[in-house]
């Protein structure tokens, strides 16, 4: 069920440029414009689904085999260290993972919230931890 205003959709389909990198059947992988590292690339499913948790069972299996396809050949053919993969979600509403090549220099800031209780959150989740 793609959405007619989903740019992702439109890039899956071709109606939108994309600096194509790789593609097989059902994803896509290219060049995010924006990105955090040379070479930071963007795998989607070419069916829409909002974000990861509104896949269709077992599409996310699939979706998780493209992207260490994509990552192997990206880690070799950029000389990356590692390739660091991130589902965020927020920017595009058509699940995407980022695949953000690592070059000994770190890409990404992640901030660390202080204080926070464990246990209330392993209870909040259901768990007690033990
Ligand atoms: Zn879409």
């Amino acid at each position: 069920m793609a959405t007619e205003n989903c740019i992702f959709c439109k890039i899956a389909a071709g109606d939108i440029p994309a600096k194509r990198l790789w593609e097989d059947g059902s994803h896509i992988a290219f060049l995010d414009i924006r990105p955090a590292s040379r070479g930071h690339a963007l795998v989607i499913p070419k069916e829409h689904s909002e974000s990861f948790l509104d896949m269709a069972k077992d599409s996310e299996k699939e979706l998780f085999g493209a992207v260490q396809e994509v990552g192997k050949k990206m880690k070799e053919s950029f000389g990356a260290e590692k390739i660091f993969v991130l589902l965020m979600g927020e920017e595009v509403p058509h699940t995407h993972v980022h695949l953000i090549p690592y070059y000994g220099k770190m890409p990404l800031s992640l901030n660390h919230e202080e204080g926070l209780d464990l246990d209330k959150i392993l209870e909040e989740f259901g768990n007690t931890g033990e």
